[in-house]
C-alpha cells in the first residue's frame, strides 16, 4: 500500500499528458475534436471518454479528471469533483433521492438543500433521534462529524448501525476532518462528502467539494448529472486544488498539533478568564472511547467557544492579532467568526476558531492575551 503522503504528490502522475513536473493550467473550455475520435455520442457506452478525451470543460477538464483519480485513492472509493461542497451535497441528494433525510446539528448550507428538496415535495427532513420511528429503505441519515461549528464528534458507527438496521444509507460530511486525521469508511459510512473549500484547499483562495461513492457506477451516474447540473469544478480552481493537495498532510498535521496545544492550555486555564470565556467544545475534551478511535490521526483543527456576553464577543476579534475575524475555516491562517454573523441557527455568544498553521505557542499569546483585556474590562 501506498502512504497517503505519496498518494498527495503521485496518484494523478498517470493523468500526465505532457512532460511539466508541475500540472499546466488549463484555461480553454473547448477542446479540438481528433479524427481518430469522430464517434457520434449515441454510439458511446458512458460518458468516461471524456477523461482521456475532454470536450467541453462544463463535462470535464484535465486537472478536474487529475483531482478525481487522485482523490479516489486518497479518500479509498469513486470520487467526484465539484464546484463546492455544497453543489456536492446537492449532487448527492438528487441522485440517491431519498424519501427521507434524518439530520440534526449540520452545516447550515446543508440544511438549507435539505429543506429545498422538502419545499418541492421531493424530501421529508427529520432529526437524528427520529431514525427509528421514521426512517426506511434508500433513506439517508446525514451526520456531519466533526460537527460545525462546535468541533465536537458524534460516534459515526452507532449511526451507521442505526440507519443500517432501517435499510438507510449513512452520508458523513467528513469536511472537519479528512484522513489521515479520520477515515469514515472505518465506521460504516456509504457516502462521504468534503467541502474541498476548506482544508483540501487550505489557502482560503478557492471553492471545490468532493463526494465519494463505494461502487463505480454510482460514480458515473454523478458524473452524467454534473454534466447538466453544471456544477463541475472551475478550471483555475481545480490547478489551485491540486497544488495545494501536494502539501495537504502537513499543513494539516501541523493544524491539528496546535489544536490540541490550544484547547488544552484554555480548558487548564478557564478559571483565569472566569468573567469572559464560558464554555470550550472540542474533540479533544469529549471523554467518550469512540472519539479517540474515530481521530486515530489527531483531533480536528477546529474548535469553539462561548463568552459571557454578546459585546464581548463583538469585540473579542478586534483585540486579536493573529486570528483575523472572517468566516469559513481550514487555511494555514488562524480565523475567529462570532458566528452570530453567518449562521441563523446558533447560540449568539459562540465565537467558532479555526486554528491555521502559525506557530502554537504565538496563537496561544495571541487569545490569552485578548481574554484577559476582556477580563480586565468585565473588573
Ligand atoms: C463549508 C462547509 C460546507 C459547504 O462547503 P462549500 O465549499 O462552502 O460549499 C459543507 N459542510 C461543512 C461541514 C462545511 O464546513
Amino acid at each position: 500500500m501506498v502512504e497517503l503522503s505519496t498518494l498527495l504528490i503521485h496518484a494523478d502522475d498517470k493523468n500526465n499528458r505532457v512532460t511539466d513536473v508541475a500540472p499546466p493550467i488549463n484555461v480553454t473550455t473547448t477542446f479540438r475534436y481528433e479524427e481518430q475520435d469522430l464517434i457520434p455520442i449515441i454510439e458511446r457506452e458512458d460518458m468516461s471518454f471524456l477523461d482521456e478525451r475532454p470536450v467541453y470543460s462544463r463535462e470535464g477538464h484535465p486537472n478536474g479528471t487529475r483531482l478525481e483519480t487522485l482523490f479516489s485513492e486518497y479518500l479509498g472509493g469513486h470520487a467526484v469533483i465539484y464546484s463546492s461542497g455544497l453543489s456536492a451535497y446537492f449532487a448527492a441528494i438528487m441522485s440517491f433521492n431519498p424519501k427521507r433525510i434524518f439530520m440534526s446539528q449540520n452545516y447550515h448550507g446543508c440544511i438549507a438543500i435539505a429543506e429545498m428538496f422538502q419545499r418541492n415535495g421531493m424530501v421529508k427532513k427529520y432529526t437524528l433521534d427520529e431514525i427509528e420511528q421514521y426512517a426506511e429503505k434508500g433513506d439517508i441519515v446525514h451526520l456531519e462529524s466533526p460537527v460545525n461549528p462546535f468541533g465536537t464528534s458524534y460516534d459515526i458507527e452507532a449511526f451507521a448501525k442505526r440507519a443500517h438496521a432501517k435499510g438507510a444509507l449513512l452520508l458523513v460530511d467528513g469536511t472537519f476532518a479528512p484522513p489521515p486525521l479520520q477515515n469514515v469508511w472505518d465506521f460504516g459510512a456509504d457516502i462521504v462528502m468534503h467541502s474541498a473549500t476548506k482544508y483540501f484547499g487550505g489557502h482560503s483562495d478557492l471553492l471545490g467539494g468532493v463526494l465519494v461513492v463505494k461502487d463505480k457506477k454510482r460514480q458515473e451516474l454523478l458524473k452524467e448529472d454534473r454534466i447538466n447540473l453544471g456544477t463541475n469544478i472551475a478550471n483555475l480552481e481545480s490547478y489551485l486544488l491540486l497544488r495545494s493537495l501536494r502539501t495537504f498532510e502537513m499543513r494539516i498535521m501541523k493544524q491539528s498539533e496546535n489544536v490540541t496545544k490550544i484547547v488544552k492550555y484554555l480548558d487548564e486555564n478557564k478559571g483565569k478568564y472566569g468573567k469572559v470565556l464560558r464554555d470550550i467544545t472540542h474533540s479533544s475534551l469529549q471523554k467518550e472511547d469512540f472519539v479517540k478511535k474515530q481521530l486515530k490521526g489527531g483531533y480536528n483543527p477546529v474548535f469553539s467557544i462561548t463568552l459571557n456576553t454578546v459585546e464581548q464577543c463583538k469585540s473579542f476579534a478586534s483585540q486579536l492579532k493573529y486570528f483575523q475575524h472572517a468566516t469559513s475555516l481550514g487555511g494555514v491562517e488562524s480565523l475567529v467568526e462570532w458566528r452570530a454573523l453567518s449562521d441563523p441557527h446558533i447560540d449568539q455568544t459562540l465565537v467558532r476558531v479555526s486554528v491555521g498553521c502559525e506557530s502554537a505557542d504565538d496563537l496561544i499569546k495571541d487569545l490569552a492575551s485578548a481574554l484577559q483585556n476582556l477580563q480586565d474590562e468585565a473588573n
